[in-house]
């Protein structure tokens, strides 16, 4: 490619708002074969809201709801906000919790007024050595309609079970309608449980489904898309996207996504729209074609 057609090329994407920091990426872009997304803040509005608060029997679902809040008033998910938020919204009065830990891709722990609270996913239950048995079918129904499950334990015991849901992003099933039209395979690498991500998946008509991904697990994830449908194009906003943004043929950032993600990335999206990222491909395969 010449340097003016590298130019012209990234000049038009610019005024599309899709940065291309690097002249190389464009080329690169074109030779991809698989998109991988990042789901929460990418395919996802990154922004939950709790749909749903089961209790076990013998457990008050304020007060539940008010001890599970003041843990999450400590971290910062985005689940964690869902939660408060809901709290808030109930005029719930959250006391000071002591001892808070995050365990990444898991979930939070606190001792709140004097009892031990631990929130999280259902692979924290498993090693804690609590069984699901007695809620997984109303878990298995949350998850199928797209929301993700998340498990309540007090003092040791499984109190409820929650759920809470991220709308789809406004251009994100044209997007991947876009992106099927220009021959990708379209695969989503997420945290999230694997029935609720299938769900969301099904729903969006995406190929490949790469589910509950420890925070350190994305760039195995898209090694493994590598080794079956060749070079990858990753998008993603979070910190913990960063080394897959590094690690991919090419790595795309949402604007609206974290400092890190930004900087890891060689392609930069204006705003959170995904219908720029077939627009950018587009734009690499027209500049390259025109200097053949
Ligand atoms: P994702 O970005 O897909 O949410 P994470 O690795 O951040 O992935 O989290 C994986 C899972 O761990 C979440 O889907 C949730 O079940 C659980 N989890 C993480 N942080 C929290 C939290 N603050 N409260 C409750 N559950 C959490
Ligand atoms: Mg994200």
């Amino acid at each position: 490619a010449t340097p003016t057609s590298i130019m012209v090329g990234t000049g038009r994407a610019a005024d599309m708002g899709i940065l291309f920091r690097k002249g190389q990426a464009l080329q690169s872009l074109r030779e991809a074969s698989v998109i991988a997304l990042d789901k929460t803040g990418t395919l996802t509005r990154g922004r939950p809201e709790l749909t749903d608060l089961l209790m076990r029997p013998g457990f008050d679902e304020a007060e539940v709801l008010a001890l599970v809040a003041a843990v999450e008033r400590q971290s910062e998910h985005p689940i964690a906000e869902a939660i408060v938020r809901a709290a808030e919204e109930r005029g719930l009065a959250l006391v000071e919790p002591q001892g808070f830990e995050a365990l990444p891709g898991l979930g939070v722990s606190a001792m709140v007024a004097g009892r031990r609270l631990q929130v999280g996913a259902d692979r924290y239950l498993t090693q804690l050595g609590l069984s699901l048995d007695e809620v997984s079918e109303a878990a298995a129904a949350l998850a199928s309609a797209g929301k993700s499950p998340l498990y309540v334990v007090v003092d040791g015991r499984l109190a409820a079970v929650m759920a809470v849901a991220d709308p789809i992003k406004e251009g994100t099933p044209e997007a991947i309608a876009a992106l099927h039209r220009l021959g990708l395979k379209v695969a989503m690498i997420t945290g999230d449980n694997r029935r609720t991500a299938e769900a969301i998946a099904a729903e969006l008509g995406i190929d490949e489904v790469v589910a509950e991904v420890m925070p350190d697990g994305k760039v195995a994830a898209l090694q493994a898309l590598r080794a079956r449908f060749g070079a990858v194009a990753f998008v993603g906003d979070g910190i913990n996207d960063a080394p897959a943004l590094a690690e991919a043929e090419v790595g795309i950032a949402i604007g609206t996504g974290t400092d890190i993600a930004i900087e890891a990335a060689e392609v930069v999206l204006m705003g959170g729209d995904l219908r720029a990222v077939p627009n950018a491909l587009a734009i690499s395969r027209a500049t390259l074609r025109n200097i053949r």
